[in-house]
């Protein structure tokens, strides 16, 4: 049976990129009647959480084969592990990242956090598909949904909740729909539908970027082109290093007990990733991959700072932050805490060595220029001695002969 029968038809497969617990949700859903326990992730002996996408626990794949009368390796094939082989937990999209405390104090159970794309839902709900969670919309550094070359959204268009769920209408296949206002989710945002020519520009050069990370975390070595000399775990070290630089305090900030807006990432202004909000500036974190905890807007303004730092095609900065602004790699290295980028620069083999040498040439560069300025404002400052000294010498005889 193909996957994804139409219809009031029953699905008995997931979709072929669909996440794991989105079909198990839609199956519970076309089975009022007998109450399946919705997934949780789970921790093991060792006290490690496994969760039901990522890499379901054999007794959790068995429980489930049978429950829904499917081939337990049918089950393995869809879970993140197996698509995405060198996933670190720090580039999934959490609600709660494993380890985190809650606001009580608790320890809560790890969830991931769902985004999507309205035309994807769209585009299930035209074609009477049942609307699904796709994988790719619950990794961290995806801000952008790649068939739709369309930004991802985690909240309601019409009253802005971001809980949402299952709902099957009268007529039609399953929909996803808001939780507070029953709004269906393929509702797109207005402001992306009226982005330009410049925006949708900037929207690709980030997908592209967000392309080379989906290959890092399969495994695949980055484009050797733009790339040079990178392994796959090198660029995610680099995508990861920078986000935490470009949100992280600075070191001797007066609010230092608590969240400031003073943070690097907000001199990176593109609005393009933050379609509807202009100017939107974001707070300091101080966890290792603020990535895993962002919203798509955070996401992608991170993805897009980074993109523009390690990229060296000039032109991607300049479509990026404006044909004027000064380059991405500087003003990040002027703005990062010096500290913290130098102990990244010196942990052997974590960042690729093309990209430690394009931070050192950008050091080298402004450390010229600065040099170059001073002996400008040195000579300016003579020049004006001098410029002072001669309007004296000519106006001191006059004087004299004034008091004579
Ligand atoms: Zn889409
Ligand atoms: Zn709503």
């Amino acid at each position: 049976m193909p996957s994804g029968h139409c219809g009031a038809v029953r699905h008995e497969n997931p979709f072929a990129d669909e996440l794991l617990t989105s079909w198990h949700a839609r199956q519970r859903h076309s089975r009022r009647g007998r109450a399946l326990p919705e997934p949780k992730a789970v921790r093991n002996r060792k006290g490690d959480w496994r969760h039901p996408d990522i890499r379901p626990t054999r007794a959790w794949l068995n429980g489930t084969a049978d429950d829904l009368n499917v081939p337990a390796t049918r089950l393995v094939e869809h879970s993140l592990a197996k698509h995405y082989p060198y996933l670190p937990v720090d580039f999934l999209a959490w609600e709660h990242p494993p380890g985190s405390a809650g606001s009580t104090g608790l320890i809560p159970v790890p969830r991931l956090h769902v985004s999507w794309c309205s035309r994807c839902l769209a585009e299930d709900f035209a074609s009477d598909r049942p609307a699904h969670v796709r994988r790719q919309w619950v990794l961290a550094a995806v801000g952008y949904c790649h068939r739709h070359r369309w930004p991802l959204e985690d909240r309601c268009n019409g009253c802005g909740s971001r809980t949402w769920r299952f709902a099957m209408p009268a007529r039609g296949p399953l929909r996803m729909i808001c939780d507070a206002c029953w709004q269906p989710m393929e509702r797109t945002s207005a402001p992306a539908i009226y982005a330009g020519k410049d925006a949708l520009l900037c929207w690709d050069h980030v997908i592209a970027f967000e392309q080379q990370c989906i290959g890092a975390i399969k495994g695949r070595t980055p484009d050797q082109f733009r790339f040079n000399f990178t392994s796959a775990d090198q660029l995610l070290n680099e995508v990861r290093g920078i986000c935490r630089l470009l949100t992280r305090k600075p070191p001797n900030d007066e609010y230092w007990w608590c969240r400031t807006r003073n943070i690097p990432l907000n001199d990176f202004a593109c609005d393009a990733m933050t379609p509807g909000y202009m100017g939107l500036q974001f707070y300091s974190s101080d966890t290792l991959n603020p990535l895993a905890a962002a919203s798509p807007l955070l996401r992608r303004r991170l993805l897009a700072a980074a993109c523009g730092i390690i990229e060296t095609n000039p032109e991607i900065g300049a479509a990026l932050f404006g044909p004027d602004a000064p380059s991405a790699i500087e003003r990040f290295i002027a703005r990062a805490d010096r500290g913290v980028l130098d102990r990244l620069l010196m942990t052997d083999g974590h960042w690729s060595s093309a990209f430690i040498s394009q931070i050192k040439a950008a050091r080298e560069r402004m450390a010229r220029r600065f040099t170059i300025s001073k002996l400008e404002a040195a000579h300016r400052a003579i020049r004006n001695v001098f410029a002072h000294a001669s309007t004296n010498e000519q106006t001191e005889p006059r004087d004299l002969a004034g008091q004579s």
